[in-house]
């Protein structure tokens, strides 16, 4: 299986507009720096799924790459806008698994076009989308969102954005389910995970990040390949300066890369330690 990153930048983007931090200016220089809004697509066995359409010219992207179906994590403008102008195409019906969530986002139910939206009644339970085994879990987000499972070929991707950690129920499935790659919300730098008013983010810092994946280490399970996205120019900045003390079994997505989902395995000495408790 393969997962290609279209957009791993937040609702604001990189660069955000009229901003001059070091991040935004860079992408003026380096143009692999910029990041469009989430969207993601996997492939395979000859079939592709979208994950999120945030990017705004998806319609022209899937001219060229086109997909079976599209699985929605919520209905927030920066993970559906690519879908406003793309629902008036012409063509077979594209069917959209998303949420439950009555209200959708503006008119998308109302004129729908070529999309069909497909809500998920059943939280973790299996359906099949073509060949891939889907399984979606409920994230902790300011609006419905669900984070998708999904199995093909024998490896397992969890796609988990946006999110402030996880649901209790949700973790436990991740744990007991062993993703060998897991896709996470990683929004912020360190000590931001309060706005000055003393709201909660809706998302992840990178340091609450760290903690799931020492949640994993800790349980002494298969430890997933983790990759960061919904990267905001904040946290760019401060990987600028400060990405050698990055853990480095966190990886930063970054728009445009391909990467292969690989089986991970437990580490040798859990794996031995379990095989003597159950003789
Ligand atoms: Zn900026
Ligand atoms: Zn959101
Ligand atoms: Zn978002």
């Amino acid at each position: 299986m393969k997962l290609r990153f279209l957009g791993t930048g937040d609702a604001a983007q990189v660069p955000v507009f009229g901003c001059d931090c070091p991040a935004c200016v860079r992408t003026s220089v380096i143009s692999s720096h910029i990041r469009r809004s989430s969207c993601c697509t996997i492939e395979s066995q000859g079939q592709r799924l979208l994950i999120d359409a945030g990017i705004e010219n998806l319609a022209g992207y899937l001219t060229a790459n086109p997909v079976d179906s599209i699985l929605l994590t919520h209905f927030h403008v920066d993970h559906v806008q690519g879908l406003f102008p793309m629902r008036w195409g012409k063509g077979p019906e594209i069917k959209v698994h998303c949420p439950d969530d009555k209200q959708g986002c503006a008119d998308l139910y109302k004129h729908h076009g070529m999309l069909n939206f497909m809500p998920i009644q059943k939280q973790f339970e299996p359906f099949k989308v073509g060949d891939f085994t889907v399984i979606a879990v409920p994230l902790r987000h300011s609006k419905q969102t669900l984070g998708y499972c999904v199995e093909s070929e024998g490896v397992k991707l969890a796609y988990m954005t946006d999110t402030k950690g996880f649901p209790d129920k949700t973790l436990d499935f991740l744990m007991q389910w062993q993703p060998d790659t897991l896709v996470i919300d990683a929004s912020y730098p360190p000590t931001t995970s309060q706005h000055s008013d003393g709201k909660n983010y809706n998302h992840n810092s990178i340091d609450e990040v760290e903690a799931i994946l020492d949640l994993f280490i800790s349980a002494r399970v298969k430890v997933p390949k983790m990759w960061l996205t919904h990267i905001s120019h904040k946290l760019d900045c401060y990987l600028m300066e400060n990405q050698h003390f990055i853990n480095p079994s966190l990886n930063i997505a970054s728009d445009g890369l391909t990467i292969d989902i690989l089986p991970q395995e437990i580490p040798r000495h859990i794996g031995q330690q379990r095989l003597m408790a159950a003789e």
